[in-house]
């Protein structure tokens, strides 16, 4: 029998048809393939070495240094930055110290007892939690992944699973396998996959998401190449072919620090019931948000009687309540956080040269009415949009360099906005009538003519020039090209030097300087004529 030789592996577009074919026959229409490009020839030649050498993660900061930066941004939650800080500066610093260890004896660094400082930030929505942990990652230079619990399941989550997060890490640190494994993993609504622990035969998929978030809060390695990722997969196959050998790169959890949070709504009912029956004197008001004396008082019981598994809740050892922000916290971020949405309005604004500038009493307002959205920060962003919204697209272009925005403007934004829009096109056409009379004496100048616009004939032109979006500079040039040639005839023929043009001027150029010419030729029958 004759001997074939295996056939030789396809070409990826080869492949990639191959595998459509296959999905096809099993799945249906389902299910389809994601394009995959095939590493640009020199890349496969030469992979580019993964970065785990080299530079190391320094961590050189100390609590109140974290809390400064903070300050800068975040207005109140005076209580979640001290702990924040002091949680990150452990846990960066037992990192170091292992690092450390590791190089000079091996096996006490493995022996080395460490509970990780893993946070549980409890609290309503739009005070920061994000916030707070974005800037700590930014301030030390580790990447930060943020995701939802709700999104998880059991088996995996929407379009991936919860090891995706260790490998979307990796992806920040612009593939810094090294770097990625000191960085922050945020995951909020955690209070969405308590199980229901008081009834009996628990929720099941709450109860499977918090043991595969468990393992990865204490130590696990994962695969830099996801299992579910066919590209990544296809990817490993090149290599593998290539080489002869599977490169086999894992991400360690072990220095990644976990932050979960959640708003917890029944937590304060639960406490303040429990401290009340106990006589310590706290009243069980129907309040939902939880804040920091009452917090003191929350118990790892209180998070199992949630709903948590207490191996979960024991692997999140710092706890720390962010607060609500009333009108006046409202005010003082868009006053003093360097991050406050006042800049990005300035920065709006400026770019269609508008200067704008807020009154104390409007911002005063806007913090009230955002209060009342009941979203934290989130609700200035929501009464701003709303507010500024007709001002971007009708004051833009309008010839106004100047907004100021005032308690009026904030309660009757429509009559503010009318008023301005009027005075935006009274300054837009002083300049436009500037700019008529400079086209009159240039025209002067170049050609020795006098071209006079009477009153209509400049209404004309700065109306023309706002609708067409024109300077009035380029709609006369534009109007009045090669004018000087029939004027310049009408002087031959009559001696006239002074030309007066009308509206009709303006709307039928061409028209009018043929009619003149005409004119100028037959005098006396135009005369008649008028
Ligand atoms: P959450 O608490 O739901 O995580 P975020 O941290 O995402 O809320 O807050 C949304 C936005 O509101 C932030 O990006 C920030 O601009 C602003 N913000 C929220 N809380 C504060 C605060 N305490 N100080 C300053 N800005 C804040």
């Amino acid at each position: 029998m004759e001997h074939n030789p295996p056939p030789p592996f396809p070409s990826p577009e080869e492949l990639k048809t191959k595998i459509t074919e296959f999905m096809k026959s099993n799945f249906g229409d389902r299910v389809s393939v994601a394009t995959f490009t095939q590493p640009e020839p020199a890349a496969m030649d030469e992979p580019p070495p993964p970065k785990t050498s080299g530079e190391e993660f320094v961590f050189d900061f100390l609590p109140r240094d974290i809390k400064a930066h903070l300050d800068r941004f975040v207005i109140k939650q005076d209580e979640a930055k001290k702990v924040l800080s002091i949680a990150v500066c452990d846990h960066y610093n037992h990192a170091n110290y292992l690092r450390r260890l590791e190089k000079e004896d091996a096996a006490r660094a493995e022996e080395t007892e460490y509970a990780k400082q893993n946070v549980i930030l409890v609290g309503p929505t739009g005070v920061g939690k994000t916030y707070l942990i974005k800037h700590i990652a930014e301030l030390i230079k580790v990447p930060f992944v943020k995701a939802d619990a709700t999104k998880f399941s059991e088996t995996g989550y929407v379009g991936g699973d919860v090891e995706d997060l260790v490998r979307e890490l990796v992806q920040k640190a612009d593939g810094d396998v090294n770097l990625a494994q000191f960085g922050i993993i945020y995951i909020d609504e955690i209070d969405k996959i308590a199980s229901a622990a008081n009834l009996i035969g628990r929720d099941v998929s709450g109860r499977g998401v918090q043991t595969t978030l468990l393992k990865l809060m204490e130590e696990t390695e994962v695969p830099v190449r996801s299992m579910n990722d066919l590209q990544a997969q296809l990817q490993a196959a090149f290599e593998f072919q290539k080489r002869g050998k599977a490169k086999r790169e894992t991400i360690n959890t072990r220095h990644i620090l976990f932050v979960v949070s959640g708003a917890f709504e029944r937590l304060k009912q639960q406490v303040s019931r429990r401290i009340s029956q106990g006589q310590i004197g706290f009243s069980a008001e129907p309040v939902k948000v939880m804040d920091n004396e009452l917090f003191q008082f929350v118990t790892t019981q209180d998070f199992v009687e949630y709903g948590f598994e207490p191996e979960f809740i024991g692997r999140l050892p710092v706890r720390v309540v962010c607060e609500d922000l009333d009108a006046n916290d409202l005010y003082k971020i868009m006053k003093f956080s360097e991050g406050s949405l006042l800049r990005q309005y300035e920065r709006a604004f400026r770019a269609y040269g508008i200067e704008i500038s807020f009154d104390d009493e409007a911002l005063r307002l806007i913090a009230d009415a955002a209060a009342k959205e009941k979203t934290g920060a989130r609700g200035l962003l929501t009464v701003f949009e709303k507010l500024f919204r007709d001002y971007k697209y009708y004051l833009a272009g309008s010839g106004l360099s100047q907004l100021r925005v005032t308690a009026e403007l904030v309660r009757e934004p429509k009559r503010v906005l009318d008023r301005l829009m009027a005075e935006g096109h009274k300054i837009e056409a002083q300049t436009l009538e500037a700019d008529v009379r400079q086209f009159t004496e240039k025209f002067r100048n170049e050609h020795g003519l006098e071209v006079i616009f009477d009153e209509t004939a400049v209404r004309r032109l700065v109306e023309r020039a706002q609708a067409e979006r024109m300077t009035v500079t380029d709609l006369c040039a534009h109007l009045f090209k090669d004018y000087q040639f029939g004027l310049n005839l009408i002087k031959k023929n009559t001696g006239r030097k002074e030309f007066v043009l009308n509206a009709e001027a303006i709307d039928a150029p061409d028209k009018f300087l043929s009619d003149l010419v005409v004119q100028s030729y037959y005098p006396i029958a135009a005369a008649q004529k008028a």
